[in-house]
């Protein structure tokens, strides 16, 4: 008998499990409470790793699963969980290689370095040319096909309110479009509805509390309603207490407490793809790291350590003439010298003034240890030793006016989740599969891909390839209840 299993999400863990499972057979019932697929996807840079693919071994890039796997280990100073890491890591390689089988758009690029995370110590990072998107473009064509074949049936505008259940068994899960109620029955329910950052409340209780005011920096569907609504089944959630902020992002002047969109603006912090012509200080006007750190796990956690989370990137008119490159940019690198140029006299993210006095006062920062703070730094720029060992060292900041911007650490992803095993089965607080209940993706929390700190491409990556094997195991498991469905409304 054909199985049917309810998938709840359309990023890439949720598409990846569908149509794996649908390509294996199954019948698939495709919920998403937004309007268009794609989720995270959307805004992310879609930059996903593997080792031992196919275009790592044409440009001579010697890789293996083992040898990626030291890797995360490495970065993630060995707090990955060990089984469900090695597991996605040992096909990853056979995701990437699958990608280009479908026609991914590569980025000429790669496989890269990436330096907005601890470097790899061999290129095995991937990205496309429209970045997450050129994700869901190969993804949606072979969603299609499932669609058009009758074996994926999509929900959108459908949101998940509940899970049903029978018995201990959960059967399906109640849905809500358009104000009414509907439930949506299968052999099997997989959770794919990514994280909570977008949900304080909820983030915050994941958080340390001196993290509390960080920026939301992801899209407002991660609201961890998967997460809560397996808990109140009795799942069992990880507090692991870690947390690593994103840096750079801009606090949006009309949403409080919100990032601007990500692929409009922020500043670049590597020194990698940008080299610092600026000082960054804290809410107390003082330096804090040297600004050419190529770790960006020290400037992360030395970021977390300053007043409110907060710094400001102070620069100067000669930064604006001179500087090579744009202080803020864009995934799609709209951002010239020029717009950045006229941004500084007009945006209300840069701060102006026509004295270093001026600048701070309008900072709110004391004027004169921001004073001193640039006077030390121009010292160090004479003398060719900066005080915070900073070795690149282009000029001094002493031509008025002086400009700010004001950035953010910032919450992207969730580093806390739903406990499963290597079945992706959900465990309840005693370590017991939760009967029917499966999940996939950011709601598993990105700790257990990636421990204390960020390691390249491991949140997509793993939410694809662990998606995919789930969805193909789904699929060839024997149904054990008859699906019973009673959708809202019928689409697409
Ligand atoms: C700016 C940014 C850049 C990033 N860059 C990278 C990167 O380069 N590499 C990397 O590995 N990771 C990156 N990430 C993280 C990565 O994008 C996500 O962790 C990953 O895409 C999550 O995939 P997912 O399928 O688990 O969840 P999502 O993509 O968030 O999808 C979840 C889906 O579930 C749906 N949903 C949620 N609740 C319900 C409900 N109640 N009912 C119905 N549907 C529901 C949502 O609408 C959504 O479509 C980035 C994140 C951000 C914000």
């Amino acid at each position: 008998m054909t199985r049917t299993v309810v998938v709840v999400g359309t990023g890439g863990a949720g598409l990846a499990t569908a149509i794996a499972a649908a390509e294996g057979g199954a019948r698939v019932e495709l919920v998403d409470k937004q309007a268009a697929i794609g989720g995270m996807l959307h805004i992310a840079n879609g930059e996903f790793s593997g080792a031992g693919s196919r275009r790592q071994a044409e440009r001579g890039i010697e890789d293996s699963p083992q040898r990626h796997l030291a890797e995360v280990q490495r970065i993630s100073h060995g707090r990955v969980d060990a089984d469900l890491a090695e597991l996605s890591v040992r096909h990853q390689g056979e995701l990437v290689d699958w990608l280009d089988d479908l026609g991914f758009e590569f980025h000429p690029d790669c496989p890269g370095l990436i330096h907005g995370h601890e470097v790899y110590d061999v290129p095995r990072t991937y990205w496309g040319v429209e970045h997450g998107r050129s994700v869901i473009t190969v993804l949606e064509r072979l969603l299609l096909d499932q669609v058009r074949a009758g074996r994926i049936r999509m929900h959108l505008s459908t949101t998940m309110t509940g899970l049903r259940r029978d018995g201990d068994r959960v059967v399906g899960v109640e849905v809500e479009r358009d104000g009414e109620a509907g439930v949506i029955g299968g052999d099997a329910v997989v959770l794919a509805t990514g994280g909570y950052d977008a949900n304080l409340e909820l983030r915050n209780r994941f958080l340390p509390e001196h993290c509390h005011s960080v920026l939301v920096g992801c899209l407002d569907h991660a609201t961890g309603d998967g997460l809560v609504l397996a808990e109140q089944l009795g799942a069992a959630v990880s507090a692991d207490g870690i947390f690593l902020p994103v840096m750079g992002l801009i606090p949006d002047p009309e949403r409080p407490r919100h990032a601007v969109d990500y692929r409009e603006a922020f500043v670049e912090m590597a020194p990698a793809y940008r080299t610092p012509h600026e000082i960054w200080v804290n809410k107390d006007g003082r330096r804090f790291v040297a600004e050419d750190t190529t770790s960006p796990e020290r400037r992360e956690r030395e970021l977390l350590r300053q007043p409110d989370n907060t710094m400001h990137v102070v620069f100067d008119a000669g930064v604006v003439e001179h500087a090579p490159v744009s202080l803020i940019r864009n995934p799609a690198d709209e951002w010239t010298p020029e717009r950045f140029a006229a941004a500084c006299e007009t945006s209300p993210w840069v701060t102006r003034g026509d004295s270093l006095e001026e600048l701070a006062e309008r900072l709110g920062v004391d004027a004169e240890a921001l004073g001193q703070s640039v006077a030390a730094y121009n010292a160090g720029v004479e003398s060719g030793q900066d005080e915070l060992g900073r070795t690149t060292l282009p000029r001094r900041l002493d031509r008025a006016p002086y400009y700010a911007i004001t950035t953010v650490a910032a919450s992207i992803l969730s580093r806390d989740g739903l406990a499963v095993d290597t079945g992706m089965r959900v465990l309840d607080t005693d370590g017991q599969p939760i009967s029917g209940l499966h999940a996939v993706g950011e709601v598993l929390g990105n700790n257990k891909f990636a421990g204390d700190n960020y390691v390249g491409g491991m949140s997509i990556t793993p939410a694809m390839t662990l998606g995919r094997l789930l969805g193909s195991r789904l699929a060839a498991a024997q149904p054990e209840t008859q699906a019973e469905s009673h959708p809202v409304k019928e689409s697409r």
